[in-house]
């Protein structure tokens, strides 16, 4: 006989569903059996035949000879020699109630984190209410992030570490250039693609008196007409922030309190000769000065005491030096 195609049949959907898995794993013993399996057939010729029918069922059972005629033992079950009956077309078996299936591993998922290479998301500095603080924990990352990259296995610092070195200079002066380029991709997202696409700003745009541009380290700077003058690049060149930002709040602060809580115009000069033009700047430093506490201790009105009674002795008609009294205080 010249065989063209061959099926195989199971009364077990549960077995079915393991020989047709693309998707979970199994424990080791049916990992194997159905490694065998699939080593042999194709899933797609596995079909499902229901118990009553199934000619094998017979084969396990005692029966008498002459009634093994009447069975499906020596004919197969009797769908199969109908005209009708096709396997050409394979239903898929999924696995029956995987989750509760004692032979499966449970699912478990790994993710793959990918980080392009960009900045760090604003709302993260609100968590910060001084501008040392915010710095010192950007170098701390920064120092973290090196960290993972050293060779020297005998340094205390790999991986993920608590830190008891002081801070480098180089790492605080990064994590202010990380902090600054943060807040103003936060807010200045649209200008960035402008600038490096080399197009013009939008009119409404804030920054576009600003002539800004973006310096070799990614990060917007104040353009203008110094570019000539002898000056410090930073003094020339201003870093760009937004006056919104907590960022700018932090670093408003910072200043006022290093030039000893003096009134709007020194504030502003002290961030600017740090190196800092903040956009819309003169409003949040007008609100940082009006809530600062020792601003308002220092500046706030004298309290008018109220005078008490006049004595008896300065109200009574009486010759003169009846009375002597002599006032301790005052001018
Ligand atoms: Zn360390
Ligand atoms: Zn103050």
């Amino acid at each position: 006989m010249e065989i063209n195609s061959t099926f195989f049949f199971a009364d077990s959907k549960v077995v079915l569903g393991y020989i047709g898995n693309e998707q979970r794993r199994f424990y080791v013993s049916v990992s194997n059996r159905v490694r065998r399996i699939r080593q042999l057939s194709r899933p797609e010729q596995w079909h499902y035949v229901p118990t009553d029918r199934n000619p094998t069922d017979s084969g396990t059972r005692s029966i008498p000879a002459t009634q093994l005629s009447t069975t499906a033992w020596l004919k197969g079950p009797l769908f199969i020699s109908k005209p009708t009956f096709n396997l050409s077309e394979p239903k898929p078996h999924c696995l029956v109630d995987p989750e509760s299936d004692s032979e499966i591993r449970p699912k478990i998922a790994a993710f793959a984190s990918h980080c392009s290479p960009v900045w760090l998301e604003g709302h993260r500095f609100t968590r910060f209410s001084t501008w040392k603080t915010v710095r010192r924990a950007v170098a701390r990352l920064i120092h973290i992030s090196q960290s993972f990259h050293r060779s020297n296995t005998n340094d205390d610092c790999n991986g993920w570490h608590y830190c008891n070195r002081p801070f480098p200079v180089e790492a605080l002066v990064q994590s202010v250039n990380i902090i600054v380029q943060s807040a103003q991709r936060d807010i200045y997202i649209l200008e960035f693609s402008c600038l490096s696409e080399n197009k013009e700003l939008p009119k409404n745009s804030q920054l576009r008196k600003l002539d800004p541009f973006i310096d070799n380290e990614g990060l917007l700077r104040v353009g203008g007409r110094s570019r000539k003058a002898t000056l410090d690049h930073s003094d020339i060149h201003p870093l760009i922030l937004p006056g919104k930002h907590h960022v700018a709040v932090l670093l408003i602060k910072h200043h006022h309190q290093l030039i000893h809580h003096q009134a709007r115009h020194f504030t502003e000069g002290a961030v600017r000769s740090a190196g800092f033009w903040i956009v819309g700047g003169k409003k949040p430093i007008s609100r940082i000065i009006h809530c600062c506490v020792v601003c308002r201790k220092l500046c706030g009105p004298t309290q008018i005491q109220k005078m008490a009674d006049l004595p008896r002795d300065c109200l009574s008609f009486e010759p003169p030096f009846t009375n002597v009294g002599l006032y301790v205080f005052g001018p």
